[in-house]
């Protein structure tokens, strides 16, 4: 059965003692078909919200009620979150709003979901409800749509992005031409969607195993125009073929690298993310295994560790793009190498009885410029011989 695939169902079995007719739904029952270990524990009931909250406070548990107009609660068990939800039936929608109602209809509900894959539901006794031919469509990497593709996405614009997503991890060979050709005709329905939903889509896409041939059936259908300005496939394919680790941001300005710097503002991305993305577009000192240890020094000095190694990911992607055994030497020198520090501080020069007063900062930087340029390797007495020399001259010259 695929509850016993499950790590732990002792949390689950206490939930189902207290709600029999809970399922669990969506993403958690397609992972269990998958064999993969599941993430999130969500499950549905014919029990009313109101219920759900009452019957699980007798019972003991701890609830929250996380999004109760949503008929959504959320019940921690064992330290797990389990997230309960009241079956829905939509009533209408603008596109936007759906307006549910409560329904103790399983197949309602389950055609209120996006991809057959999606809609499928799994009850206490292993009991496996199909409702729209999931399992085959999982068993052959096929992403479907319940119903009909042009009037989901007129429901709701973002399961085109969603469509992507889940092409992204689970699709093989070419999407389904029905959604691809509703989706090309209702482009403008994603310039509706708020920056921040199409980017947290977006990312998650760029995340998928099969990122390259997603994103190209986006950019095919025109979608992907729609999400950023000036894309370039071909350079996120050069990135997966070094086989760089799988970052979204980093894949991200591999794709918009033409046209990066109003990415950050149009995907609303957070200041840290903005500012990893400027980190990225700095291609000064140029990367590389022709790097001498110098070079190297002088740009760990100048540069954390991370950062490095990120651009170290891109710049191997624009000049070679495929694996090299030259670039992992590379990184691996790059690892090995301890963050240089410069090795004389103001106090050092003072009690070496020199330049005093305000114009010690700027000697201090000087001396450090010097330091920079020797490759970061002089020492403390190297550098405060250099200042005593420099100042002397400076003396002579007054
Ligand atoms: P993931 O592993 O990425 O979390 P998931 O299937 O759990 O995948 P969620 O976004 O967490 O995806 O949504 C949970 C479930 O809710 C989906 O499996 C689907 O059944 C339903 N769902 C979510 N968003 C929509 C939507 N926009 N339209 C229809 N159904 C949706
Ligand atoms: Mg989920």
């Amino acid at each position: 059965g695929l509850l016993s695939r499950l790590k732990d169902r002792r949390g689950l079995d206490e939930l189902w003692a207290l709600l029999p007719e809970a399922r669990l739904v969506g993403g958690s029952v397609r992972d269990l078909l998958r064999g993969v270990p599941v993430h999130d524990l969500d499950l549905a009931t014919s029990d009313a919200p109101e219920d759900v909250l009452k019957i699980l406070k007798a019972g003991g548990v701890k609830v929250i009620p996380t999004g109760l107009a949503h008929g959504t609660v959320t019940a921690v068990i064992r330290g797990e979150p389990y997230e309960i939800t009241t079956l829905r039936r939509d009533e209408e929608t603008d596109g936007r709003h759906a307006v549910v109602a409560w329904t103790t209809d399983w197949a309602e509900d389950a055609a209120r979901r996006d991809f057959t894959i999606n809609a499928m539901s799994l009850d206490r006794h292993d009991v496996l409800h199909d409702y729209f031919g999931g399992i085959q469509d999982l068993a052959d990497h096929r992403v479907r749509f319940v119903g009909e593709a042009g009037r989901r996405i007129d429901e709701d614009a973002l399961r085109a992005l969603r469509f992507f997503r889940f092409d992204a991890r689970y699709g093989h060979g070419e999407p389904d031409a029905e959604a691809c050709h509703a989706i090309s005709k209702r482009l403008e329905l994603i310039d509706a969607l708020s920056a921040e939903r199409i980017a947290s889509e977006l990312l998650r896409i760029l995340t998928g195993p099969r990122v390259v041939e997603t994103l190209s059936v986006m950019k095919d259908v025109g979608l992907l125009a729609h999400l950023v300005p000036a894309s370039d496939v071909h350079a996120l394919r050069r990135l997966l073929a070094c086989q760089a680790p799988e970052e979204a941001l980093l894949r991200l300005f591999a794709l918009c690298h033409a046209d990066w710097s109003g990415l950050g503002e149009r995907l609303k991305l957070s200041n840290a993310e903005r500012d990893r993305l400027r980190q990225f577009g700095d291609n000064t000192p140029t990367l590389g295994p022709a790097m001498s240890d110098d070079d190297l020094r002088r740009a760990r000095f100048q540069q954390s560790l991370p950062v490095l190694l990120d651009r170290s990911w891109l710049t191997q992607a624009f000049a070679l793009g495929a694996r090299d055994k030259g670039w992992d030497v590379f990184r691996e020198r790059l690892q090995q190498l301890p963050q240089p520090v410069f090795p004389l501080t103001g106090q050092d020069a003072k009690d070496a009885g020199l330049l005093p007063g305000p114009a010690m900062g700027a000697w201090l930087k000087a001396g450090q410029s010097w330091w920079l340029k020797e490759g970061c390797r002089p020492d403390g007495k190297a550098c405060l011989a250099y200042l005593v020399k420099t100042s002397e001259m400076a003396r002579k010259s007054d």
